[in-house]
C-alpha cells in the first residue's frame, strides 16, 4: 500500500485535464525524486500562480500588467482587432504575419451551459471598436455550433453600430469592416491545435461579413 501522502498528490495530479490516474502516480513518484530546491520551486509556482497572472484590461489576454505586451506593443495596428475564444487561441497567432491586436472573449455563447453573452467580454470589445475611427473585426471564433452562434452575435452587435434606429444604414463616424476566417480552418477545430500555416492561411483568405 502507498503512502497517503504520495496518493494525495497523485489524486491532485489526477484532478488535472489529460492526466489518468496512473500519469498521476508517475508524476507523484517524479516529485519524490526531485531536489529540495526545485521542489520547492515548483511549489511557488503553483502558489503564486492565481495572484501573479491577470487578465489584460483592455483585451482579456493574460497579462502580469494592467495591459498585456500585444496591447502596449508599437508595431501592432490598432486597425486590426481578431477576436479569439482564450487566451492560448492567441499564441497561436504570433508565429503568423498578423500585425493586429487581439480580443479575447473568455469563452463561447453556450445555452446548454448557460453561458450566455453577458458572461462573455464583448461589451468591451464594443467599446473599443467605438473608439477606432476605422477598425476590421476579424472574428476568429472556433468552428463548432457555440463559435458559430459567438461570431453571429458578435457581427450583428457590431452591425448595429453603423446603422441609426430606423435601422438603415446610417453615415458611419468610422468605418467598420467584419471579417472571419477563410478557408483552411477544418470544421468543429480549435484554434489551440492548428498550425501557424494554417491560420496564416486562414488570415489571408479571410471572408468579409
Ligand atoms: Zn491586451
Amino acid at each position: 500500500m502507498l503512502p497517503k501522502s504520495l496518493t494525495q498528490l497523485a489524486d491532485r495530479f489526477s484532478a488535472l485535464p489529460g492526466i489518468g490516474p496512473k500519469s498521476a502516480l508517475r508524476l507523484a513518484v517524479y516529485c519524490l525524486s526531485l531536489e529540495d530546491k526545485a521542489l520547492h520551486e515548483f511549489a511557488k509556482s503553483l502558489e503564486t500562480i492565481k495572484s501573479e497572472v491577470k487578465y489584460c484590461q483592455t483585451c482579456g489576454n493574460f497579462s502580469e500588467d494592467t495591459e498585456c505586451n500585444y496591447c502596449i506593443a508599437t508595431d501592432r495596428s490598432d486597425n486590426q482587432i481578431l477576436v479569439v475564444e482564450s487566451p492560448l487561441d492567441v499564441s497561436v497567432f504570433i508565429p503568423t504575419d498578423y500585425k493586429g491586436k487581439f480580443h479575447v472573449l473568455g469563452g463561447l455563447i453556450s445555452p446548454l451551459t448557460g453561458v450566455g453573452p453577458d458572461k462573455l467580454n464583448i461589451a468591451k470589445l464594443i467599446s473599443r471598436v467605438q473608439g477606432q475611427p476605422e477598425v476590421e473585426v476579424i472574428l476568429a471564433c472556433p468552428t463548432s455550433l457555440e463559435g458559430e452562434a459567438t461570431a453571429v452575435f458578435i457581427s450583428q452587435k457590431l452591425t448595429q453600430l453603423t446603422q441609426d434606429i430606423t435601422g438603415k444604414s446610417a453615415k458611419p463616424k468610422y468605418k467598420l469592416k467584419i471579417t472571419r476566417l477563410g478557408t483552411g480552418m477544418p470544421s468543429n477545430s480549435t484554434l489551440e491545435y492548428q498550425d501557424s500555416r494554417t491560420l496564416g492561411f486562414s488570415l489571408q483568405n479571410r471572408i468579409e461579413l
